[in-house]
């Protein structure tokens, strides 16, 4: 019962890939056979998926946003909406 909490903390770097080979398939065998440490890991590589996805797309640079406030906005000429002659 011990091992799941060694799983614990082999998680992360098993997710980094930075477990050598030894830690690496002491953690896939026990994953397999053990639904908890299993459901825990497979939500934090979700987890850390997301993270990523999100470090991935940086939002606009603000060049970006100044050019597109500088620009003017000149307001349309007025429509004759009501216009008194039919
Ligand atoms: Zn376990």
């Amino acid at each position: 019962m011990d091992e799941c909490s060694t799983i614990m903390k082999l998680m992360h770097p098993h997710l980094d890939g930075e477990l050598d080979v030894k830690d690496s398939l002491c953690a896939q065998a026990h994953l397999e056979c053990c639904t908890p440490c299993r459901e825990a890991f497979v939500a934090e590589r979700a987890f850390l998926d997301i993270l990523r996805m999100q470090l991935a797309q940086p939002p606009a640079p603000p060049s970006v946003r100044q050019r597109v406030t500088a620009s003017p906005t000149r307001p349309g000429r007025d429509a004759p909406a009501d216009s008194p002659r039919a």
